[in-house]
């Protein structure tokens, strides 16, 4: 799926400026046939206090059979549910094909199911596919995903039909939909874990490869590849991964001048992973000096008389030794 961003900066939505922590996904339907994902930003990037528009509102993201347009921070608070799910969910709105028209308000007049199907099954795809990314982001499962009209049952959304007017004519519904991404997200297993392997204060070399510090991140500077190694400050938040662009990412603090060795403050930036060489691993540190302690055992004396063995562990207790006495 291509996910695009472009946010609606001139959307009153986007200017009340307000945060969520994503607890779940709403799943919308447009209710507008024909109009596809890229062409609600010109539709929506309005302002209605300037009375540019009519409505209200605002959503995360379109999705068609092609691609997906992300119109709002995935945290923002977005005006999509008419009711407090705004609060707590991310709003997807799945564009509807053209060539038929609505009457009273959610029945769709002359769908062509048939004809449809393709657009349909491309569409679902491209929105399980979303879903999955941003359930990854954060920590959701399928559980967390209700479309607009089961969020109206529930009393957290207003009085809409959508997708339950739609999916049903293609032979789905929301819990098909949970059930596809809970498919898809047992099939993505994340990447193999090198953060499991990274600790606070391993000292790693970025990747002259990394060109980014995550995909959507920061570019790096050459510098930070080139002249320093950096030293891993935080691997886990709440105790979480961090996941940032879809990547498990790691904060890097300090820097080790690569010539001199000396420290200096650092980039304090989060990195993924997958673009990190370890130079210096604390877990593998660890495990050496471990072996380094193991002990050693000398025996002194061996005897067919248990007196004179005692009296040698005394002897060598005396000198200062751990002593024992092992029978064969
Ligand atoms: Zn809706």
């Amino acid at each position: 799926m291509k996910l695009s961003t472009k946010f609606m900066t001139r959307n009153d939505c986007y200017k009340a400026g307000r945060k969520i922590t994503p607890k779940g996904i709403m799943i919308h339907s447009t209710a507008t046939p024909g109009v596809m994902a890229a062409t609600w930003f010109s539709r929506w990037n309005k302002s209605y206090q300037a009375g540019e528009i009519n409505r209200q509102v605002c959503v995360h993201a379109f999705v068609d059979d092609k691609e997906a347009w992300q119109y709002l921070p995935w945290d923002h608070r977005g005006w999509h549910a008419g009711g407090t799910a705004n609060n707590t969910h991310i709003g997807i709105e799945i564009c509807e094909p053209g060539g038929f028209s609505y009457s009273g308000g959610s029945n769709m007049v002359g769908y062509n199911v048939a004809k449809n199907e393709a657009y349909f099954r491309k569409a679902w795809q491209n929105a399980v596919e979303l879903c999955v990314l941003l359930c990854k982001k954060y920590g959701l499962t399928e559980r967390d995903i209700i479309c607009h009209s089961e969020g109206s049952r529930r009393g957290i959304a207003s009085n809409h039909a959508d997708v339950m007017h739609w999916f049903p004519k293609h032979g789905e519904s929301t819990d098909t939909f949970r059930a596809a991404v809970r498919a898809a997200l047992s099939k993505t297993k994340v990447s193999p874990d090198v953060s499991a392997s990274l600790q606070v204060g391993d000292v790693v070399e970025v990747k002259a490869s990394a060109n980014t510090y995550y995909p959507g991140g920061a570019a790096i500077p050459a510098w930070v590849k080139t002249d320093s190694y950096h030293k891993v400050t935080q691997v886990i938040s709440s105790g979480k991964p961090v996941v940032k662009g879809g990547k498990t990412c790691v904060l890097l603090g300090k820097s080790l001048d690569k010539k001199s060795g000396k420290e200096s403050p650092g980039i304090m930036s989060w990195i993924d992973v997958g673009s990190l060489v370890v130079i210096v691993s604390k877990a593998k540190e660890a495990k050496t000096s471990k072996e380094n302690n193991s002990y050693y055992r000398v025996q002194v004396g061996a005897f067919s008389n248990k007196e004179n063995a005692e009296a040698l562990l005394k002897r060598v207790k005396a000198a200062g030794f751990e002593g024992y006495i092992k029978f064969d």
